[in-house]
């Protein structure tokens, strides 16, 4: 998925006066994504506003007018942000969505703020097992929930009951998994709803074994992922009947460089920022890789990592920048 928007003055300055002394989060200007993304690539966010707490998001939406182009961050470990950065307001999501809380009936309701890693563990601490995937992916709760996130044979989907959500205008939404809509690392919730709360049902299970369960995620994902290097984890999601890994290896791709990124030659379906790789640089790769697997064997990879903003002027983006 790739979004983009127009750099047209979209009346944010004057919404953003309006709305200051109405909240209680902070708005920092010009803030560097890159700071915040795992591939610590691309410009900068015009304005990156952290609510305080849903009620503190909901007003700050509420005065937004849907010009403003506006988009949610998570850990930022599957985004690829472009080098002329967001003309718009980025929330991060802070303390305010931190909170995990086990519930009765091996349930555990977490903020959308939290680490998946940390869901893993209170979950193995209140012998709720079921969420010990969790371990293995970086990210967080919220982004889960927008990329139906999984790992070793289990995904979101298994294990969501119910989450809330604020939408674009400012309204609250609490959300059966029914709502939810997921999909391959996909969930059907318009794209500009931003979720603060999940709840998770798990089933009655052994700390110790949980915890070993963990600790065999995290061993898997040291030998066989790039996990200490700069990147955003798979890049192309799965074609149906197909490993996305293996056409990118038989297309010659393993290693392939472009710029100050390569492919990674751990794993060939994670692209790595190992030369101070600008956004175009990584995207360039990515398509270049695209346009080779085609050529290859007739298969058309799509993008699992979301490419967020905009070029720098007179730039191109997406299919155009294939190296052929
Ligand atoms: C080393 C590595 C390994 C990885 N392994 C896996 C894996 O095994 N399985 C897997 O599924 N993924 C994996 N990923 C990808 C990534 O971790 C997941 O997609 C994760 O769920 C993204 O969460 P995030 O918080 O980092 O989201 P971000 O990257 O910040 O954002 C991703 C999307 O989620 C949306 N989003 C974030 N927060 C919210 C919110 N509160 N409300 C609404 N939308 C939101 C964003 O708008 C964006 O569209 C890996 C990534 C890396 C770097």
């Amino acid at each position: 998925m790739t979004v983009m928007v127009a750099a047209h003055d979209s009346g944010l300055e004057a919404a953003l006066a309006a709305v200051m002394p109405n909240v209680r989060g902070r708005v920092l200007r010009d803030a560097l994504l890159a700071d915040i993304t795992w591939f610590r690539a691309g410009g900068p966010a015009k304005v990156l506003f952290t609510p305080a707490d849903e009620a503190d998001l909901a007003v700050f939406l509420a005065a937004m007018p849907v010009s403003v182009p506006v988009f949610v961050v998570g850990l930022g470990s599957n985004l690829l942000v472009r080098d002329g950065g967001y003309p718009g307001v980025i929330i991060r999501l802070a303390k305010g969505f931190s909170e995990i809380a086990v519930e009765p009936g091996h349930r555990l309701r977490a903020g959308t703020a939290v680490p998946d890693v940390k869901v893993a563990r209170a979950a193995a601490d209140a012998g709720i097992a079921g969420l010990s995937f969790y371990r293995g992916i970086p990210g967080s709760i919220g982004g889960a929930l927008r990329m139906n996130a999984g790992a070793h044979g289990r995904e979101t989907t298994n294990v969501l009951v119910e989450a809330r959500a604020v939408d674009r205008s400012g309204k609250v939404h609490v959300l059966s998994h029914a709502d939810l809509g997921f999909t391959y690392r996909h969930c059907a919730i318009p794209a500009d709803w931003i979720f603060t709360q999940a709840t998770f049902a798990g089933t009655p299970g052994d700390k110790a074994a949980i915890l070993k369960e963990m600790d065999e995620v995290a061993e898997y994902r040291e030998k066989n992922q790039p996990i200490r290097e700069r990147t955003g984890g798979s890049t192309f999601k799965n074609p149906e009947g197909h490993s996305a890994w293996k056409l990118i290896d038989a297309a010659g791709c393993r290693g392939l460089r472009v710029g100050g990124a390569k492919v990674s030659e751990m794993h060939c379906n994670f692209l790595i920022n190992d030369q101070g790789a600008s956004g175009e640089d990584i995207e360039r790769l990515g398509e270049t890789v695209r346009a080779r697997v085609l050529a290859h064997c007739g298969v058309t990879l799509q993008w699992e990592i979301i490419r967020l903003g905009e070029p720098l002027a007179g730039r191109p983006v997406g299919e155009g920048l294939a190296i052929k």
